[in-house]
């Protein structure tokens, strides 16, 4: 559920009309709810009341600091995957002990700004990443607490290019060779084993992989106690899908989600930590466009508008869906007509949706691409040299500009051209 509807025929988001934002910022721009997020958020605190727990938002996912200032004010953490957004969560007044540290290929520059500036965990996915750490946690004479990333080798049913938890992928230490990376860590100086940590892959429309993930995890935890280790937290990824095609999706719900993980690690005495990003932050935002032109081809009509797939890049990326919505509200008898949805920019990829079915739009017209809180702002370019599109944050009736679009100048001031001596 989340909080765009309709209003007196108007799509809102909240209680501010979207057609009032677009007059001032122009389109096309990201709009986002604060409401939403509250509430996705809440869901997973619901689902694990009673276990001792974070729930880490994935800032990959949006890292936008309005967005993760709120999320933090609710009392999450933060999973960071690069020191840019470690930077990003201590600036939105995260403290270090609320953030985990994940990602397969962590630098020492990375590894030495979150030991000094304050760091929950870090999660580990190779040795030579484990030998590195020890080295710069030593030299600052500090220790760092670690889990091991461990990979299950577990088929998450999920689009290839985020699908994580098989051994084919790029993630994790196989968890056949886990005692051994444990037995390491526990010899190694400036490092502390607090714990493990999985993450089979995104957009998770069935529990039945976290489930077969899980169950290997907690075999692992009772044989690493078993020899010594302090497994004393668990992280146990993100990836729960969301509905993209409303009328004809229905993912696990975090409650049936949190029961899982009860019913697996209820009796281990462990902390829980989830790292979910596209489930708080995807259905939280809309991306608003204008229709440019509406152009009849042969055997098919072409809905040209002025986002393009450098503002979104999920459907030319995944072939994803994105429900596309006008912001005038059909009425209930409109015909509908199929479409070829596409953006401005010289490539064929740059194309949101092949013969859609949708009310009639014309030039001039808005309209809205759901579920575009994840992945969308943070994956933009500035490709054909179309600028960063704005975000907003709508609260009730209020709505405030959380990143400006830039200007021309700003964007061609980037560039320096050399005067050679
Ligand atoms: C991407 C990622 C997540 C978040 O995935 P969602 O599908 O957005 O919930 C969590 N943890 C890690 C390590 C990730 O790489």
């Amino acid at each position: 559920m989340d909080h765009f509807l309709y209003h007196n025929g108007i799509l809102h988001a909240e209680d501010v009309a979207i057609p009032e934002i677009a007059a001032m910022v122009g389109t096309p721009f990201y709009v986002y709810s604060c409401a939403t997020l509250t509430r996705h958020y809440h869901l997973f605190e619901e689902a694990l009341a009673g276990l001792d727990h974070l729930v880490c938002f994935a800032m990959k996912s949006n890292s936008n600091q309005a967005v993760i200032a709120h999320l933090a004010g609710l009392g999450a953490g933060m999973d960071v995957v690069s020191g840019g957004e470690y930077l990003r969560a201590r600036a939105a007044g995260v403290p270090g002990e609320r953030i985990v540290f994940s990602g397969v290929g962590k630098t020492r520059d990375e590894m030495h700004m979150a030991l000094t500036g304050g760091i929950r965990q870090f999660n580990v996915e190779s040795e030579p990443e484990l030998i590195a750490l020890s080295e710069v946690a030593t030299a600052l004479g500090v220790t760092a607490p670690i889990t091991v990333r461990v990979n299950p080798d577990v088929d998450a049913k999920t689009h290839e290019k985020i699908a994580t938890g098989k051994s084919e992928n790029k993630f994790g230490i196989p968890i056949a060779k886990a005692p051994a990376v444990y037995a390491l860590a526990a010899s190694l100086s400036g490092i502390a084993v607090v714990g493990i940590d999985v993450h089979i892959g995104s957009q998770l429309t069935d529990l039945e992989p976290f489930r077969q993930a899980y169950q290997k995890v907690r075999e692992l935890t009772l044989r690493l106690r078993a020899e010594g280790h302090d497994i004393r937290r668990l992280d146990l990824g993100g990836g729960l899908g969301i509905p993209y095609e409303r009328n004809n999706s229905a993912p696990p719900l975090p409650t049936e989600y949190g029961a899982l993980i009860r019913e697996v690690f209820h009796d281990l005495e462990v902390e829980v930590e989830i790292e979910p990003g596209r489930l708080i932050s995807g259905n939280a935002g809309l991306l608003v466009t204008s229709v440019i032109y509406v152009k009849e081809g042969e055997g098919r009509d072409f809905l040209i508008l002025d986002a393009a797939m450098n503002d979104l890049v999920r459907p030319a990326m995944y072939g994803a869906w994105h429900d596309i919505v006008p912001v005038k509200e059909p009425a209930p008898g409109d015909e509908q007509r199929p479409f070829d949805v596409v953006g401005p920019v010289c490539e064929t990829g740059d194309t949101f949706a092949k013969q859609r079915q949708m009310t009639p739009v014309a030039a001039g017209d808005l309209v809205a691409f759901r579920s575009a809180g994840a992945y969308g702002a943070v994956m933009a370019s500035e490709y054909n040299t179309r600028p960063l599109i704005p975000e907003v944050m709508v609260k009730g009736d209020q709505f405030a500009v959380i990143r400006a679009r830039p200007t021309f100048d700003e964007i061609i001031n980037r560039d320096t051209v050399p005067s050679w001596g």
